[in-house]
């Protein structure tokens, strides 16, 4: 039992040793990646249930290491906010992104997420604003996505910075919502607009009573406090039926749409306005 017990220690310890050096390695390659602009931007279009149609794209950050192969969002995001480099990166997402979005035919809505250490950085409402004045966006445009996670953490200043950029036209999104245990009081009182549920409900829609019970409570409380819903994670046409039918506003998933390459992206909306 010893052994084993030392052994295992082992296993652990190298474990967190080469995650360590990886991030460390991470690190310093991040930096390099963003002052060569090495990472881009896919757009997954969001589908409104009622038209029918592409309401908007969500930006999602892709980094293509050289060496590495496509490094995950969900890797780098986090370090990126432990070293403090999502402040620039952060930047680099938004004005990117909004310039995309300003050749985008009529009120096709762009949604950009947001991480609560910018949320929290001084002067992000000001930012915010310099970024869709240099593309031409209009603030309706714009949606920013923070998770219900985060926002349930954060201070009175933060969410009157919400507050600012809601009274500049823009929309606030929380996001991967369901699994944050929000009261139900807090959704009267926080700064938001839509509520995007998480796709860990979406994914058992159809086969767990008590996940399609939570996507239409989530729903229809929406409605009536007058926010929109987006289904997440949508990966059938049955789940798509059944956020429908449940009442979600709209649906975003890989049976809608994988994110695409921007190139694809105003294609897919060239295609979907001329139906
Ligand atoms: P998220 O905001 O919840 O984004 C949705 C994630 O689910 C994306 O993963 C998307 O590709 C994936 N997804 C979409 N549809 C489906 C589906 O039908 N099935 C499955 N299994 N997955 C689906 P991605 O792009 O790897 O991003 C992961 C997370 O990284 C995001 O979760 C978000 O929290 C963060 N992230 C991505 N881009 C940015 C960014 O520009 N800024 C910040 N701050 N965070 C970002
Ligand atoms: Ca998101
Ligand atoms: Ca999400
Ligand atoms: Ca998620």
């Amino acid at each position: 039992a010893k052994a084993r017990g030392r052994g295992t220690f082992c296993r652990y310890d190298q474990a967190m040793g080469s995650a360590a050096l990886r991030r460390l390695g991470l690190e310093a390659e991040l930096r390099d990646a963003l002052a060569r602009e090495q990472i881009r931007l896919v757009y997954q279009p969001v589908r409104d249930l009622a038209a029918g149609r592409v309401a908007g794209f969500e930006a999602l950050v892709r980094w293509s290491h050289p060496g590495l192969g496509q490094v995950s969002p969900a890797e780098f995001i986090p370090l990126a906010e432990e070293t403090g480099l999502i402040l620039p990166l952060g930047e680099l997402i938004l004005r990117n992104a909004c310039a995309a979005a300003a050749d985008w035919p009529g009120a096709t809505r762009l949604a950009v997420n947001l991480s609560p250490v910018q949320l929290r950085s001084a002067g992000l409402a000001a930012l915010v604003g310099d970024a869709l004045r240099a593309a031409g966006l209009h603030p309706r445009r714009l949606e920013l996505e923070i998770t219900e996670t985060a926002l349930l953490q954060e201070s009175e200043e933060a969410l009157a910075v919400l507050r600012e950029l809601q009274a500049m036209g823009v929309s606030i999104a929380l996001d991967d919502f369901g699994t944050g245990f929000s009261s139900l009081r807090h959704l009267t009182s926080l700064p938001v607009d839509r509520i995007k549920i998480d796709r860990s409900f979406v994914s058992e829609v159809g086969s767990r009573a008590d996940c399609r019970a939570v996507v239409s409570s989530v729903a229809s409380l929406a409605r009536q406090l007058g926010l929109a819903t987006t289904a997440e994670g949508v990966e059938t046409a049955e789940q798509l039926r059944l956020v429908q039918a449940a009442g979600c506003t709209e649906a975003q998933g890989y049976f809608v749409s994988k994110p695409l390459a921007l190139g694809d992206a105003v294609a897919l909306l060239r295609q979907d306005r001329a139906q």
